[in-house]
């Protein structure tokens, strides 16, 4: 199951069957992935470099990046 979470510019496709729940990203960029609240990736807060950033970090794939334009 893919899911897509966007701030117009950048979108993060989860793929929860590939997360080993590193918490990286948690502990990288709270702002965006906050595992207790649904939606658990908020894309509000941050810049899209520092998203990208933080996504190529994640160990198991499970996070990974869309450009939407
Ligand atoms: S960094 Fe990747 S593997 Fe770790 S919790 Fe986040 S999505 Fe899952």
């Amino acid at each position: 199951m893919k899911k897509e979470y966007t701030n117009g510019d950048v979108a993060i496709v989860w793929e929860q069957e590939k997360c080993i729940h590193s918490a990286v990203c948690v502990k990288g960029l709270g702002e965006v992935f906050k595992p207790r609240e649904k939606p658990w990736i908020q894309m509000g807060a941050v810049s899209s470099e520092d998203i990208i950033a933080q996504v190529k970090q994640c160990p198991s794939g499970a996070i990974s990046i869309k450009e939407e334009k």
